[in-house]
């Protein structure tokens, strides 16, 4: 199929009731097994590396393995720096050729947070102009306003009490996507990272996220969706672009991993069923956000 660029892709899932996919990964048979999955159901999707993700793998590595899988299948496969705190850290990833970058300043003031943004918006979206490239390109940015009341994606011993105060309004999503000029929102509107005891995450704020997404014109992404209720996602759908998933898979390829790590030392055979059990949740989430069969 031609090439469609990142921005026309949430464009196309902003106006419809389905969401790309966008899976974090720390290794590279971890990409493999994801492009696998959305190969067999013909759907597009985002691969995201956190800071810390990145700091392991490597910038120039993960562009390389996630060039060659778009280039191998065809696949409208983009990479996404995660959570990057920084104009700092964001320039690495826009550098190195990244699709994108979700500049995440939430924890800062709503001023400090908005002028660090701004910052990663102009030195984005400069970038494609300033390296003249032969084929279309660009550098999409994701901004955070709201902040989502935990940190790292693991497992909780203790359910997590939110704080209304800290989730987005939808003239404070208005102000900053205005002000900033990014090219997606992710707003706080119920979901966290990590998983709480028993996978029974909180519910999606369908309400706020309705207002948000009709008072912006960009497209919405939403962060903290492993062990959201599956009812919750549907309902949300249609108000999304994009879903992010990372503590799920992480669960999924640990536990397989585990299944093996005692009776062998060979990689390839301790690391198979990890791939197995990731594969499963991959499967899940991309039936669930119907992006399968979006590929044509
Ligand atoms: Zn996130």
């Amino acid at each position: 199929m031609a090439y469609k660029s990142l921005s026309s892709w949430l464009s196309l899932a902003q106006h419809s009731p389905w969401a790309i996919p966008h899976f974090n990964v720390s290794t590279t048979d971890q990409v493999q097994t994801i492009v696998e999955v959305c190969v067999e159901h013909a759907s597009p999707l985002i691969i995201g590396v956190s800071e810390g993700e990145v700091d392991f793998i490597g910038y120039d590595v993960i562009r390389d393995v996630v060039t060659l899988w778009r280039d191998k299948t065809g696949l409208p496969i983009f990479l996404n720096a995660d959570h990057h705190h920084s104009l700092e850290s964001a320039k690495r990833a826009i550098d190195a050729g990244f699709d994108s970058v979700n500049i995440d300043c939430s924890l800062q003031s709503e001023i400090d947070n908005v002028a660090e943004t701004k910052a990663v918006v102009a030195y984005a979206h400069s970038y494609v102009a300033r390296k003249n490239f032969s084929r279309s390109f660009e550098v999409n940015v994701e901004g955070e306003i709201g902040a989502l009341p935990t940190q790292s994606s693991e497992v909780m011993n203790k359910r997590v009490k939110i704080d209304p105060a800290t989730l987005t309004t939808p003239d404070q999503a208005q102000r900053y996507v205005d002000v900033t000029g990014v090219d997606r929102l992710t707003p706080a509107v119920g979901t966290l990272h990590g998983i709480e005891p028993g996978g029974r995450n909180p519910h999606i704020d369908i309400d706020r996220l309705k207002q948000i997404a009709e008072i912006i014109t960009i497209p919405v992404t939403l962060h903290g969706c492993s062990g959201t209720p599956t009812a919750d996602i549907k309902k949300a759908l249609p108000y999304l672009s994009n879903i992010h998933i990372n503590t799920d898979l992480r669960v999924a390829y640990t536990k397989g991993l585990r299944s093996e790590i005692d009776d062998t030392t060979t990689p390839y055979k301790y690391l198979t069923p990890a791939d197995e059990e990731m594969k499963k949740v991959v499967e899940k989430y991309v039936k669930l956000f119907m992006s399968a069969g979006k590929v044509v």
